[in-house]
């Protein structure tokens, strides 16, 4: 089984897009979730839809940025209700654009501030509560660009190819205390990150794409919860893809 009753789940980002479809799929397994977003209102709203569906759900505002608050959104989880075992780090933003030399210093560390230290500071608090527990999984989402590379996205690409090796030495520090942890890989998926996009860009990002589309958020929920669940007990430190071919070419 999925083994999601009775589990606890916070998710970062999850006002829209990717964390959106974690969360309401999750709570619809039966797992009590815990939403944050810089948006609040946004979280609120997601949340009142999984309560009225008759799921737990918990909103907080939080700059994934900032480690006090981060801190004081997984002790509020636990405080309300009563453990901490599955994370999903996957709030995000875009890159600066330009090539390396080009970048401004600022906007490069405030990329990275959102994109790489949240994730430590995301694990850096809720591994103490997974050991308590006696369980814990965590997904950290990646990004093909933490396995390829492209031009004109230094900034992204490095966050999150870090992401992936931060996600692989935690899973061995922790590997023999039940406590996995995994990354995912997603191509380009119709989120509002995308759709800002105009009509050539979308095509492009499209034909870079054997599948010949875009990725949907829930196809990326699929997998986050599978390696979430129990059905994935031997998969940790693992890179997981969600891109539609596209790191294959
Ligand atoms: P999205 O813009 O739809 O949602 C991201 C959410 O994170 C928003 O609700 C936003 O308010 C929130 N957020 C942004 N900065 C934050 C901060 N500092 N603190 C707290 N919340 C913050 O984006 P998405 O497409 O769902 O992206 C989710 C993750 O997936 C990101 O890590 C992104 O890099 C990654 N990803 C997205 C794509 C894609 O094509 N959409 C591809 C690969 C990876």
């Amino acid at each position: 089984s999925d083994g999601f009753a009775e589990k606890v789940a916070i998710i970062s980002g999850a006002a829209s897009g990717i964390g959106r479809a974690v969360a309401a799929e999750l709570a619809a397994a039966g797992a009590s979730v815990v939403l944050t977003d810089l948006n609040l209102q946004g979280v609120r709203d997601v949340a009142q839809q999984i309560r009225s569906a008759g799921g737990n759900a918990l909103a907080l505002k939080v700059d994934v940025a900032n480690l006090g608050e981060v801190a004081d959104a997984t002790e509020r989880a636990v405080a309300e209700f009563g453990a901490l075992h599955l994370a999903v780090n996957n709030a995000g933003i875009s890159g600066p654009g330009g090539r390396l030399a080009d970048l401004d210093v600022g906007e490069y560390l405030a990329l990275i501030e959102v994109n790489l230290h949240s994730v430590f500071y995301a694990m850096r608090t809720q591994i103490p509560h997974m050991l308590k527990a006696g369980s814990g999984s965590i997904v950290n989402v990646s990004s093909v660009l933490g396995l390829v590379a492209r031009a004109g996205a230094t900034a992204y690409a490095t966050a999150k190819h870090a992401v992936a090796g931060m996600t692989k030495a935690a899973a061995l520090d922790y590997a023999t205390e039940n406590i996995r942890v995994n990354s995912v890989h997603p191509g380009y998926i119709d989120t509002p990150l995308i759709v800002r996009a105009d009509e050539d860009r979308r095509q492009g990002l499209i034909a870079k794409h054997p599948l010949g589309r875009l990725g949907l958020a829930d196809e990326v929920a699929q997998v986050v919860l599978f390696l979430l669940s129990d059905r994935a007990s031997f998969v940790t430190g693992s890179q997981y893809v969600v891109d539609g071919g596209y790191t294959v070419q």
